[in-house]
């Protein structure tokens, strides 16, 4: 038996964060609307209406382009891509075919500590279709998602394995995120992938006829799926002594675990394709792009080792990476304290426990100001650390700032001399054994005197005022 390897490409569409769909106004963001509520004439396709390019769609794509290390041709248009189906109202998609936004690009990704490199094809615009529900024999249609915004960025087929597939789209979608083109939301389907798989003897360079997986909502599916096709291929490799015959199209039962043949796959051909005679070519010259990306785009990766070397570890890193809101508290404690160890504890180990606790997201962490206003408190001695750690998880639960809550519960450290001088007084009283101890030569037991005072003072007492003036009476 020759030694085959798997040949995987993919194809992703991400649904882009604009505040308006690709060619109307309408709102983008259907989340938790009434079906058939954010929709108008354009994306309904009624006959007669005229589609205007989003402008702030082309300039999340260009980001996104740039990210990818893609070429923006100076010159790109819209096509009609034609097909009949119920969540397509207009009868056609408007996408790019022969002249694309982008082409010619590279992705840098690591799969267990490897670096890895893939191609990518093209980078193109296009409108997202409706929703169908299908409920026994009856199939509702909500046409908000219609019109959303999408980029469909295509691979060349450099990758090899589920692994190395999975580990890509998870870079991508961290790419996604950093510039903002997409919110990348996994749950809400705003990135979904079609995967293509052919084998091939291992030393050989043809491509072989592909099975391509359609509409693969999440990385477990894609993983999942991919890991199924290729040992189905084998086996088949197997019963036919070569590779299938023609591109096929799949779909993907996740229940199952298991593909099914959809049909025999479809070719640009069969799509019809024209230009869309509605939309202007787009020309976007050096200086536009020079207007919408100033500077380079900082690439999750390199972010990533710019924790690495501030002496984070790979998790922590790869929080940082993932989850913006606690970079943005991140990077604004350490631009404070100088100090990353004391800024991971902070937002890594304490912040991020107590949301978690609470049952909380990122989004309901604190802003910027109130972690600084926590800083600070803490620094200048108002409350000590440990109280910090309290008044953060009131922060958490009530949405309040440090000022009100240390104030609200009284939680000021004490720093006042008579007052501590009156614990102290106390405590030598009720301590004589740990005074003799002292004055006898023990260091340590001082330690007794002063954890004595905090509990009485109920941990309030400043600890360098209560030494000091414990001292001062020996
Ligand atoms: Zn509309
Ligand atoms: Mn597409």
């Amino acid at each position: 038996m020759p030694t085959l390897e798997a040949i995987i490409g993919l194809e992703v569409h991400a649904q882009m964060n604009t505040k308006t769909k690709m060619f109307c106004g309408c709102d983008n963001d259907a989340f938790g609307k009434e079906p058939n509520t954010t929709v108008c004439e354009i994306c309904m396709g009624h006959p007669g209406t005229l589609p205007v390019p989003n402008k702030e769609s082309i300039i999340k794509a260009v980001k996104m382009s740039l990210a990818l290390k893609c070429t923006v041709n100076k010159n790109s248009h819209f096509d009609r891509k034609h097909y009949f189906y119920p969540d397509l109202p207009s009868g056609f998609q408007i996408s790019q075919y022969d002249f694309p936004l982008a082409s010619k690009g590279k992705v840098h990704y690591d799969v267990a500590g490897k670096e890895m490199v893939c191609g990518i094809t093209r980078l193109h615009m296009e409108n997202d279709a409706g929703k169908l529900t299908h409920r026994g024999s009856v199939t509702l249609c909500d046409y908000n998602r219609a019109g959303t915004p999408l980029m469909e960025i295509v691979t060349e087929p450099d990758l090899r394995s589920a692994d190395e597939a999975v580990a890509f789209a998870e870079e991508l979608r961290r790419m996604l995120i950093a510039v903002n083109a997409s919110e990348a939301d996994m749950f809400k389907g705003m990135m979904r992938f079609d995967a293509s798989i052919s084998l091939r003897e291992k030393g050989t360079t043809k491509l072989n006829p592909r099975s391509e997986i359609k509409n693969l909502n999440s990385f477990k599916a894609l993983e999942r799926a991919l890991q199924y096709e290729e040992a189905r291929l084998r086996k088949s490799w197997d019963e036919t002594g070569g590779p299938l015959k023609r591109d096929i199209t799949v779909g993907w039962l996740d229940d199952d675990g298991k593909t099914r043949m959809l049909r025999e796959k479809e070719t640009a051909d069969d799509y019809r394709y024209f230009p869309e005679p509605d939309i202007p070519p787009l020309l976007i010259d050096e200086k536009m792009l020079l207007q919408i990306q100033p500077e380079p785009v900082v690439l999750p990766r390199e972010r990533k080792k710019h924790y690495l070397a501030m002496g984070l570890n790979d998790a922590e890193a790869a929080t940082l990476i993932d989850q913006p809101e606690m970079r943005a508290l991140f990077d604004a404690v350490y631009a404070k304290t100088d100090d990353a160890k004391r800024t991971s504890s902070l937002i890594l180990t304490q912040l991020m426990g107590f949301l978690n606790a609470h049952g909380k997201t990122a989004a309901d962490a604190p802003s910027v100001n109130a972690m600084l206003d926590l800083v600070i408190a803490i620094d200048d001695g108002t409350i000590s650390g440990n109280a910090g750690k309290t008044v953060l998880e009131k922060m958490v639960t009530t949405g309040k700032s440090p000022k009100d809550i240390i104030a609200a519960e009284g939680m000021g450290q004490i720093s006042d001399d008579s007052k501590i001088e009156a614990f102290v007084k106390e405590a030598i009283a009720k301590n004589p054994k740990a005074i003799e101890d002292y004055k006898s030569g023990k260091q340590a037991a001082l330690g007794a005197i002063v954890g004595y005072v905090m509990k009485q003072s109920k941990g309030q007492a400043n600890p360098g005022k209560v030494n000091e003036i414990l001292l001062k009476h020996l």
